[in-house]
């Protein structure tokens, strides 16, 4: 098993746990990009948007729940905050289990170059 995520997931890598349930596990992002940056991803090894199906529609709608939850749980709610997906090499994907990133504390720049 050489997933960084799993490994988080499983307890073998320290991780700073911010939300946790049944189906998703959050924590905060090793290199922040923003004052609040959280990392949503399903406990189950999925690679990233491509190999999702019809059978992951609860997981998604969990995953954005979990997502949201961590907004209001971090205070940033209320003045917003950005939910990400890297997918591929162009968007810089660089690890390869699914996940959505949490972004907010500040107002953020906009997306694209
Ligand atoms: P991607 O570019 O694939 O969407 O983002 C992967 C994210 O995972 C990056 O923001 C990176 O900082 C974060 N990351 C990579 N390895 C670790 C780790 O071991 N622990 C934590 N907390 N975050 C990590
Ligand atoms: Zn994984």
């Amino acid at each position: 098993m050489d997933c960084v995520f799993c490994q988080i997931i499983q307890g073998a890598i320290p991780s700073q746990q911010v939300y946790a349930d049944e189906q998703v596990y959050a924590f905060r992002d090793i290199n922040p990009q923003a004052p609040v940056h959280v990392l949503v991803v399903p406990r189950e090894h999925l690679p990233g948007l491509p190999a999702l199906n019809d059978g992951h529609a609860a997981l998604l709608l969990a995953l954005h729940r979990a997502a949201h939850r961590v907004a209001v749980q971090e205070g940033i709610a209320e003045r917003g905050y950005r939910l990400v997906v890297n997918s591929g090499p162009d968007a810089g994907q660089t690890v390869f289990h699914l996940h959505y990133h949490v972004l907010g504390g500040a107002p953020l720049g906009r997306f694209g170059r």
